[in-house]
């Protein structure tokens, strides 16, 4: 009795081993991600190089290029950036609406509204769904490396604003103040969400309950979708090895981001709008126009939109 049965055994494990190497080659083409191979990965990365992003060489592996690469075309297709080749992402990718790396001559920027004000992000605000990126770059590559240090591999900012703060910062260094670094810029939804994860379960170690270790992290951290990170026209701009705030290099910033088109989005006297604690390194792009207002107004980016959109 026993021989036949190991038999049926033997021959039903060949089935599915037959039936999944067949089936393989469909389950790979759903859920390409970093760490997949062969020509499934291949195609998709002359589709991404054809689009204008940069997922290295096409050689059918699938590494870290090619993860960003891949988050960037979502990015610009209103996807969310999660840097691995889902059904959607794919149906997209290879369809004829897929848009590429470079903005059209008419393209609207997703970080200005319709009336030319700075599109809000904040707890009440989050980031609008199928939110489409206009033009970004990798700052590593992008930035003067003897004028800024780029803290984190793959940092990725809307490439208007990194112009901006590459203005911004040789000025300051022209005037004696050098030694930038930047520590972050654009952030996707499910890099926040890690952060709050990470912060979430620091304080469960520390003892503190699930609930009360949410609370605690949501003051520090802000909501996935809620932090103005999302845009990739905001900085925390740091100096390596130095907490900022009281630096010169921050006292520059307080003088000067405006005549760059910066502000300081979050202050201690603001904290009851903006609905964040003071942070002395969060830098937001805004354009030259809209900055020098709201210096002179002394006005937060909530008010002045309130107040620009009652004028
Ligand atoms: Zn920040």
């Amino acid at each position: 009795m026993k021989k036949p049965f190991m038999k049926k055994t033997l021959a039903g494990l060949l089935a599915v081993i037959f039936a999944l190497s067949f089936s393989f080659p469909v389950f790979a083409a759903g859920t390409l991600a970093k760490g997949s191979r062969g020509q499934e990965v291949k195609k998709l990365q002359q589709r991404l190089t054809e689009l204008g992003f940069s997922p290295g060489k096409a050689d059918g592996v699938f590494g870290g290029a090619t993860a960003l690469a891949l988050q960037f075309f979502q990015g610009r297709n209103g996807l969310s950036m999660t840097g691995k080749a889902d059904a959607d992402t794919l149906a997209l990718l290879y369809g004829d609406d897929a848009k590429g790396a470079e903005p059209t001559d008419d393209e609207v920027k997703g970080y200005v509204t319709e009336n030319g004000l700075p599109l809000l992000v904040n707890l009440d605000h989050p980031l609008p769904e199928g939110y489409v990126y206009y033009d970004l770059v990798v700052m590593n590559q992008y930035c003067d490396k003897s004028v800024v240090k780029i803290k984190h591999q793959n940092t990725f900012a809307e490439r208007e604003a990194v112009d901006a703060l590459m203005v911004m910062l040789k000025a300051a260094k022209a005037a004696g103040i050098g030694s930038w670094q930047i520590s972050a810029a654009g952030r996707t939804v499910a890099d926040q969400q890690s952060l709050m994860n990470s912060r979430v379960n620091t304080y469960v170690k520390n003892g503190l309950s699930k609930k009360k270790a949410q609370t605690a992290a949501s003051k520090l951290v802000a909501q996935p979708g809620c932090s103005e990170h999302h845009l990739g026209t905001c900085f925390d701009i740091t100096v390596p090895g130095k907490t900022f705030a009281g630096t010169k290099q921050h006292k520059w910033l307080l003088a000067n981001c405006w005549d760059y088109g910066f502000i300081l989005r979050y202050t201690k006297e603001k904290t009851e709008i903006t609905g964040f604690s003071a942070e002395a390194w969060h830098f937001r792009y805004v354009g030259v126009e809209h900055a020098l207002k709201m210096k002179e107004m002394d006005f937060c980016l909530e008010e002045y939109i309130a107040w620009m959109e009652a004028q």
